[in-house]
């Protein structure tokens, strides 16, 4: 029998400080046969966290430990679990469980799985509050648990599991690869990712930031081409051009111009959002003849399958696509929040453990 982890995390107690995070104890799921226990080493701070603990998405159940892209290592594991062994490297992503037996979850649709459960501040059908992975350790069943190639260093691997997932799984769906044009629209934490393992599937990558002082950063990542939305009638050389538009944002403007990206693309092409902002900021509106010129489609994406995820790693460790990351002690919670609040990160925050 493997030592008990203990269960400890920086959670939010307060709502009123939103990035005031507190070290609390905390139950996890109850263990069953199929789970993997993790003891966490590092966890990526994505935007999720952010739009739950300022309530940008309503209220969270409080307290709450935040963080879906963790990585650690394998201190316990079910009898009935075949795919892991205690001192493995294993992470886990934005989704915790889902029922099995949908037809989502039996078409490798789990992350559409009506029943899903959010790897935190969601509920196990016993009542258990999920938390995440600002702490010690969490418990998964393992197929939401995901093995990490040896190639790929943890703080490299962490930030894949939500930011690279969530681009990863449109871009393969909607076919980015050789001859096809990706267009990203906004380069923080998930269009970086966008960038680059749309580059690693073997497209032309056509950035759009509004940002000046990342276009540098942009080209080195890979893009082939960096366009400033300032710049009036940007649009307008690349009509008819883009097989697939990718926008990352998670927050728009009613005079954001949609129509004028939607303009980019070639005949059926696809615009597909995967920033979610809050609830109270939508899509601006659009006039049907936005659909007019090429017949285009605007859909949505939502993290990724478990088999993506593996491919996703597997492009990883075959094209050695690092990551643009900074690491911070997990006490330094706050100050990663923030500065992502302000928009200033490049491009993703890793915390690594320091709870003894
Ligand atoms: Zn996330
Ligand atoms: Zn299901």
């Amino acid at each position: 029998m493997s030592p008990q982890v203990e269960f400890k995390g920086y959670a939010l107690i307060d709502p009123s400080k939103w990035s005031d995070l507190k070290l609390v104890t905390f139950q996890p799921k109850n263990f069953q046969p199929e789970d993997v226990e993790i003891a966490i080493t590092h966890c990526g701070v994505c935007g999720s966290d952010l739009h739950t603990l300022s309530q940008g998405w309503g209220e969270p159940k409080l307290p709450i430990v935040v963080g879906h892209e963790i990585i650690g290592k394998v201190t316990r594991v079910g009898d009935k679990v075949s795919g892991f062994k205690p001192g493995d490297r294993a992470g886990v992503g934005a989704q915790i469980g889902s029922c099995m037996k949908c037809r989502a979850c039996k078409s490798d649709y789990e992350n559409y799985c009506p029943s899903e459960i959010e790897t935190y501040n969601g509920e196990y059908p016993d009542g258990i509050i999920t938390q995440g992975g600002y702490s010690t350790a969490i418990r998964a069943h393992e197929r939401f648990v995901f093995p990490i190639p040896d190639e790929i260093e943890s703080a490299h691997a962490a930030s894949m599991l939500c930011a690279g997932l969530t681009v990863f799984s449109p871009l393969k769906t909607y076919g980015a690869g050789p001859g096809k044009k990706v267009g990203i629209v906004g380069v923080g934490g998930l269009g970086h990712y966008a960038v680059l393992f749309a580059k690693a599937m073997g497209a032309e990558v056509y950035a759009f930031t509004h940002d000046t002082s990342k276009i540098e950063d942009i080209r080195e990542m890979g893009a082939h081409h960096v366009i400033d939305v300032n710049i009036k009638d940007f649009a307008k050389p690349f009509s008819h051009t883009l097989d697939i538009i990718l926008a990352t944002r998670d927050s728009y403007e009613p005079d954001t111009p949609l129509s004028d990206y939607l303009s980019m693309l070639w005949v059926h092409g696809k615009f597909i959002t995967v920033g979610i902002p809050n609830v109270n900021n939508p899509l601006p509106q659009l006039h049907p003849f936005a659909f007019a010129g090429n017949g285009c489609l605007v859909g949505g994406s939502h993290v990724g399958s478990k088999k993506e995820c593996l491919e996703m790693l597997e492009l990883a460790r075959s094209k050695n696509v690092r990551p643009w990351i900074e690491t911070l002690p997990m006490k330094q919670a706050k100050h990663a929040l923030e500065n992502l609040n302000a928009n200033r990160v490049r491009y993703r925050y890793v915390l690594t453990q320091d709870i003894n």
